[in-house]
């Protein structure tokens, strides 16, 4: 397989070529950092949607949905802190006049060191074969312990400075690191400022007295601010859940990496409020239930880590990422953070309403703590395209490319294909197609050899291809043909559908 920066540039066009995602705009040179979904991906999208929604709703008889507006009153930005801390610390280099995420020049820096330790490692590794104890290693090894307690020293400094708002600090720790500019080679950096990441817009003409409002930059302010209304109208009692799907928009200083960071994109999220007290019990439960979600898509568990967070964001009291090895790096697909009450009281001191539950047990009200699950639904759909991506050289020495997507979540599920286009084999396959369409997205194709076409379900993840050949006409029978091992069998059409329901049913991902 191809080094990582190849794969990467690989898995993009493959998105393209195949209907997954294409550039916002392409034609007029596109837009950066917006992207579209095309036939296959919303396919896709909409396929993971659905497993979150059903294991985060439809299995927690204590969780329910909504889905809130994106605009919302003005004051909600205040109430929640973004007004005033949602700000990124950036600084341009100006030789190049390139800007950056001053964190992020940091990080980068951070995973440099890391990159070294892992060669040392595989190094170490290979010469020792069988024998080599990693943990010992890592422990024992000089260079290594230097390096790590480097690591540690940059990332404590730049989270003391981060968290302090000390911008010259920040500044000062990429001189001192030599951190260089990837354009201009240099070191010349302008001050570190602090950006807004909410976008602008107005309400009303402006002709008419208009106002000012802002697309919102989480999905979570549109629950936090019903949480009466849904309580009340659904009855709930606590400890529940309010799960919701939508867009979110984030002015980011850079946004390269294809769909892991965009500008406009969407999020699953769910708050659960809690008795004040029992956060940490739930924090517990959330990050063990939630990196289960993650292992049933069986895409290498290998693959996720969790990362605490050491600085936290204003709001929290306890915070961790659920990291994925993206071909870039270990990097966060999802957050878990224990909000504590700072919300529902920030909206009550702004709003005026009591935001308090009734607790009919004790006769009290009291404002609920919440723990936060929050996946970005594009990150989710980059994991699962990067690690299903498969390039394997077959016995010709061919190579087929195939997207080993987990079967219950492919875009098409089936693809049903003649295995000519004439003696009737089209009629016969669509009255197949037919039957099955209801059930399972279907494609029927008929254009070009077999071979062609299997190879062509494989780049988009069909798990199954459904074969109509002169038999079929004679005997009801069809060939079966499994994405992965491309195994073919020869099963009755009454038997199909008993057969790969199971495989493809997303509740066996439960
Ligand atoms: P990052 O540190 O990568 O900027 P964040 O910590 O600001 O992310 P959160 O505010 O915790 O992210 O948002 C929750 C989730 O939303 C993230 O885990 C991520 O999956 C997703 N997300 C956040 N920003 C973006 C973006 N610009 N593009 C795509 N997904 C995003």
């Amino acid at each position: 397989m191809a080094n990582s920066e190849d794969l990467f540039k690989k898995i993009i066009g493959h998105c393209k070529e195949y209907g997954f995602i294409f550039q916002s705009s392409e034609i007029y040179d596109g837009l950066s950092a917006a992207y579209d979904y095309g036939p296959n991906g919303v396919e896709l999208k909409n396929n993971i949607k659905d497993y979150w929604w059903k294991s985060m709703v439809n299995m927690h008889e204590n969780i329910v949905g909504i889905d809130s507006s994106i605009f919302m009153h003005p004051k909600t930005w205040k109430a929640s802190g973004h007004l005033d801390a949602f700000n990124d610390p950036l600084i341009d280099n100006k030789d190049s006049n390139k800007r950056y995420r001053a964190d992020v020049l940091i990080e980068n820096y951070l995973t440099k060191i890391e990159n070294k330790i892992q060669k040392d490692i595989d190094k170490a590794s290979k010469k020792f074969g069988e024998t080599f104890d990693e943990e010992e290693f890592i422990k024992t090894n000089a260079r290594i312990i230097e390096r790590n307690k480097k690591i540690q020293e940059i990332k404590s400094s730049l989270n003391q400075y981060l968290s302090n708002v000390d911008l010259e600090r920040v500044k000062k720790l990429i001189e001192d690191l030599e951190i260089k500019c990837p354009i201009s080679g240099t070191c010349n950096w302008t001050e570190v400022r602090q950006f807004n990441l909410m976008f602008k817009t107005e309400l009303g003409s402006i002709s008419e007295s208009s106002s000012e409002i802002y697309l919102r930059p989480e999905t979570a302010q549109g629950i936090f601010v019903n949480f009466l209304n849904v309580q009340k109208s659904s009855r709930m009692k606590i400890p529940f859940g309010i799960a919701q799907i939508g867009k979110a928009f984030r002015n980011e200083i850079i946004a390269r990496q294809f769909i892991f960071r965009m500008r406009e994109f969407e999020q699953m999220e769910m708050q659960f409020f809690v008795k004040p007290g029992e956060e940490m019990k739930w924090y517990d439960f959330w990050k063990k239930s939630r990196l289960n979600w993650h292992e049933n898509l069986s895409l290498g568990n290998e693959n996720y880590r969790f990362h605490d967070h050491e600085s936290l964001a204003h709001y929290a009291n306890a915070a961790c990422d659920i990291e994925f090895k993206f071909p870039f790096g270990f990097k966060e697909l999802e957050g878990i953070h224990s909000r504590t009450d700072f919300d529902l009281k920030a909206h009550m001191e702004y709003s005026g309403k009591k935001m308090q539950y009734f607790d009919p047990e004790t006769n009290k009200h009291y404002i609920p703590y919440v723990v936060e699950t929050s996946i970005g639904l594009d990150r989710m759909f980059l994991a699962i395209l990067s690690s299903s991506y498969k390039e394997e050289k077959l016995d010709d020495q061919e190579v087929r490319i195939v997207l080993k997507i987990p079967p219950q979540i492919a875009p098409v599920k089936l693809a049903v294909l003649p295995l000519t286009k004439k003696d009737k084999l089209p009629e016969k396959a669509r009255e197949i197609l037919k039957s099955l369409q209801l059930n399972f997205s279907c494609q029927y194709e008929e254009k070009d050899s077999i071979g062609k076409r299997y190879r062509r379900q494989d780049a988009i993840g069909t798990p199954y291809c459904i074969t109509v050949d002169h038999e079929t006409l004679e005997d009801d029978t069809i060939t079966l043909r499994n994405r992965d091992d491309m195994s073919q069998e020869r099963i009755k059409i009454s038997e199909l559908k008993s057969k790969i329901s199971e495989k493809l049913d997303v509740a066996n991902l439960f």
